[in-house]
């Protein structure tokens, strides 16, 4: 058996729950369920660009699985299959063990099978392609937000902005606020539930994973134009206010929102891979039962109109977008 052989065997065959034929083959086989689409999605991560060069393998292999699964969420998607392709400087065991248990326990709790992929050598680098399932017209899309929309998001915000700052002994966090930092920033928890259960309740909706005011800015840009024929047409330009005491953030971090470091981390920190949503007014009702039943903070940090500007409040005022660090995308 060749050693290319041997390593997919070892680190990346396992059991798999809804597949016709998995890894060990030219090509994997599954059936998609009656009545729905396939939605398909990839992410590379590429060391000293994603992760450092000494982060821990098995931090690497949940998270380059864990942020293909937000993609799956921010859509309604329910995901099912991933593949795998990765190159590696070297055949590293213990490396290559502590990756592989990183990456197959994030694909157990979301319940995902490893279908196939490709493994070469070279510099590290990783990419996953997530293959999940939306009930045909139902996935949650980046350009339906509504003038006049609430704007949601679930958890928190700058937790993993706030592990790498302190990861680059920026700032000092006492041993709770640390742990949960660093699982945040890590290990991220993508968001399938809740994307499932705003289906037929968000009118757009994007996962967090380059900043708040970055992704908000996609939905606000996709959602100001629409296709007339085969031309992009521009509506209204979609704006939106936001409220920064409203984002919800670490306690620790609540009563310095006057600094610009904080403000940044909260509006701009990437990684956090929450869900950032639009749903009509007459929603929240059914958005505050779903934080209920699934037992998830879901906030209402804003509204969008139809100005074409994102603006954020604090303390009655507009916050200055550029010292941000904000380019707006108008
Ligand atoms: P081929 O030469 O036909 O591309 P490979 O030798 O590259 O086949 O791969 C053999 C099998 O192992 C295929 O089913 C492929 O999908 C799977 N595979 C290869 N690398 C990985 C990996 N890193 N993770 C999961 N499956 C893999
Ligand atoms: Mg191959």
């Amino acid at each position: 058996m060749s050693a290319e052989f041997n390593l997919i065997k070892q680190y990346f065959t396992r059991n798999t729950t809804q597949t016709d034929l998995g890894v060990g083959d030219d090509a994997a086989l599954i059936k998609i369920s009656a009545g729905h689409q396939l939605a398909v999605s990839s992410d590379m991560s590429v060391e000293g660009t994603h992760f450092f060069q000494n982060a821990a393998p098995y931090d690497i292999g949940w998270k380059s699985l864990a942020v293909n699964i937000s993609d799956m969420a921010a859509m309604g998607a329910r995901p099912k299959w991933a593949t795998l392709s990765i190159s590696l400087p070297e055949i590293n065991a213990d490396w290559l063990s502590a990756f592989s248990a990183g990456f197959f326990a994030c694909a157990n709790a979301f319940n995902i099978d490893l279908i196939g992929g490709d493994t070469t050598r070279g510099s590290l680098n990783i990419s996953v392609t997530i293959l999940g399932e939306v009930v045909t017209g139902k996935a949650l899309t980046r350009s339906a937000a509504q003038s006049g929309d609430d704007i949601w998001v679930s958890g928190h915000l700058g937790h993993a902005a706030i592990g790498l700052a302190h990861l680059q002994q920026k700032i000092a966090l006492d041993d709770k606020s640390r742990e949960i930092a660093l699982s945040a920033l890590h290990q991220p928890q993508p968001r399938v539930s809740v994307g499932l259960a705003l289906r037929d309740i968000a009118n757009s909706c994007i996962d967090i994973s380059d900043g708040l005011l970055a992704d908000l800015s996609h939905i606000l840009k996709a959602s100001s134009f629409h296709l007339d024929r085969m031309d992009l047409v521009k509506s209204d330009l979609m704006g939106a206010t936001l409220v920064l005491e409203n984002i919800p953030c670490f306690a620790i971090l609540k009563n310095q929102l006057q600094e610009s470091s904080i403000q940044r981390a909260i509006l701009t920190g990437g990684d956090d891979y929450e869900l950032c949503f639009t749903a009509a007014t007459k929603q929240r009702e059914a958005i505050a039962a779903v934080a209920a039943s699934l037992n998830v903070s879901l906030t209402r940090i804003g509204e969008t109109n139809a100005t074409g500007k994102l603006t954020v409040q604090f303390a009655q005022q507009n916050l200055n977008m550029t010292t941000l660090g904000y380019d707006h995308f108008a």
